[in-house]
């Protein structure tokens, strides 16, 4: 289907990941016409990760598992007229003309909006696809050169085909750092150890989520299988409490932990590498969805996703949610919500009825992931205890450089009972990254070693603007912007 430069699309949608690939051609196979916009220049989002044409990569898919489901969405998208916008960095959407009106998505060009030329694109309805990033606990140490997030690791392998370092510890916790190790070890890095600081027991609590997701299992066994070829050693209950070196990191200590992740005094021991790759779960990206209102649900791991309903709607209605933005998942459970989002806006925009078995086989399987997905959130849950890694002098925001000990004097000294007061006093939060990096621990440290998670933002840039582009904008077509 196609639109006039000044009709709205039926549907936008902002991510082509796993998720959003997925909604744009199930809507676009029943008839909608779809806008599909994401940062990235390529498709495929963190999972499908690839590297870029000019190097060369002979087999790309050899870094994936399941590739083929990969393979068949861009199949889909190449045979679709859905209209693909790549580097389009939205930083905002807003409704033009009342609560009934279209959606305007405003992007910046260039990969991740570095060209910066304005872009606006209007739409019946809004799907949002822009999955997680990764949550980091900071220790002494984290900000040295040579320390980099579990999958930043992975996406320097899979984009640019290269590692980290030559011998490496990786760290966090979560079910990624199984995938990031194994992927590391085969692709010819020495893993010196996996130090998780969960543990896998707990899953054990919830045979039948187990037995009615086997292939989790199986992804499980297969990193398992290639650690152990690799001669990796795993530690569970245990964190990376100290990096060492003088320019870039040398050496790390491992500590054993106790249930609410205190350090066990005494129990610290050095692993030398030349790089660590470290992560604490990841925090579903959902800013441009907050900034509107829309509703959230606090996850079993501590961190907040969008409250949908079982057609994937959020709580503001014309705008869909699904992968990673409803809650981390993986990329089956986030291409079969994508299809369920796809399909439930098609249905509303067209009236028309939906093929009652596949609705009933995607709402099935999205219920028995998402079902698997609390009890991995539960088993990785940071405990109130890793504040006990921190020296005063460990910085918590490494873009405004500001130490624990300043955070613990705004929170002791100064009566600050939230991240956001210890924002304004001391500038945490206020940098770059706008507190996606050191969010959790500002919130864990106001709140004096309750577990607590910042709370969603309502901001009216999802991402950085130059001024210009805002300046370039028409202030009389739309609502403010
Ligand atoms: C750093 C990282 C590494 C990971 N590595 C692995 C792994 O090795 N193995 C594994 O099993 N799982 C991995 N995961 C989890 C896995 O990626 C997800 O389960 C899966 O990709 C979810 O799909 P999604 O479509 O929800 O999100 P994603 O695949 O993350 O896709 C989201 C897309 O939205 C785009 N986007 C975000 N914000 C904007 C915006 N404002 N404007 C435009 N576009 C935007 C992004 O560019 C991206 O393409 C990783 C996750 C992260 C964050």
């Amino acid at each position: 289907m196609t639109t006039s430069a000044s009709d709205p699309y039926d549907l936008a949608v902002i991510g082509a990941g796993s998720a959003g690939l997925a909604g744009a051609v199930a809507a676009s196979e029943l008839g909608l016409s779809v806008v599909l916009l994401d940062a990235s220049v390529q498709t495929g989002g963190q999972f499908y990760r690839h590297p870029a044409p000019a190097l060369g990569a002979a087999r790309p898919e050899a870094l994936h598992h399941d590739w083929a489901a990969f393979a068949e969405l861009r199949r889909r998208l190449a045979a679709s007229d859905v209209t693909h916008l790549s580097a389009h960095h939205v930083w905002s959407v807003t409704r033009e003309g009342g609560d009934d009106g279209p959606w305007a998505v405003h992007a910046v060009t260039g990969p991740d909006g570095a060209e910066g030329r304005p872009r606006r694109v209007r739409a019946r309805a809004v799907l949002l696809a822009t999955g997680a990033y990764e949550r980091q606990l900071p220790f002494p140490g984290w900000t040295l050169p040579g320390v980099v997030g579990a999958g930043g690791a992975q996406a320097m392998l899979k984009s640019g085909l290269v590692l980290p370092g030559k011998r490496i510890v990786v760290a966090g916790s979560g079910p990624l750092l199984l995938a990031v190790a194994s992927s590391l070890a085969v692709a010819g890095a020495t893993v010196a150890a996996v130090v998780e600081a969960g543990g896998y027991l707990r899953y054990a609590r919830s045979p039948r989520v187990l037995m009615t997701n086997p292939h989790k299992a199986a992804e499980a066994l297969t990193h398992g299988a290639a650690l152990l070829r690799h001669r990796v050693r795993l530690a569970t209950r245990s964190a990376v409490t100290e990096v060492h070196g003088a320019d870039r990191v040398e050496a790390v200590t491992v500590t054993r932990l106790d249930r609410d992740w205190r350090p066990v005094q005494g129990s610290g021991r050095r692993i030398a590498c030349d790089a660590l790759a470290v992560g604490h779960g990841l925090v579903p990206q959902i800013e441009l969805a907050t900034a509107l209102g829309c509703a959230t649900r606090p996850l079993a791991d501590g961190t907040l996703a969008l409250a949908l309903d079982t057609r994937q709607e959020t709580s503001v209605r014309g705008l869909w949610a699904a992968g990673e933005t409803g809650g981390v998942g993986g990329a089956e459970l986030a291409r079969t919500e994508g299809e369920l989002a796809g399909i439930a806006v098609a249905a509303r925009l067209l009236g028309r009825r939906t093929d009652a078995a596949r609705l009933r086989r995607l709402l099935r399987d999205r219920d028995r992931m998402r079902a698997f997905a609390d009890v991995m959130g539960r088993a990785h849950a940071p405990g109130p205890g890793w504040p006990g890694w921190l020296t005063d002098d460990t910085d918590v925001c490494r873009c405004e450089e500001v130490s624990a000990g300043r955070v613990r004097e705004a929170v002791n000294d100064l009566g600050a009972r939230d991240a956001r007061t210890v924002k304004l006093l001391t500038r945490a939060g206020m940098g770059w990254c706008q507190g996606r990096m050191c969010g959790t621990a500002v919130a864990c440290l106001a709140a004096r070693g309750e577990a607590a998670e910042p709370p969603a933002e309502r901001r009216p840039f999802a991402t950085p603007v130059p001024l210009a582009t805002l300046a370039a904008l028409d202030p009389s077509t739309e609502n403010g912007f």
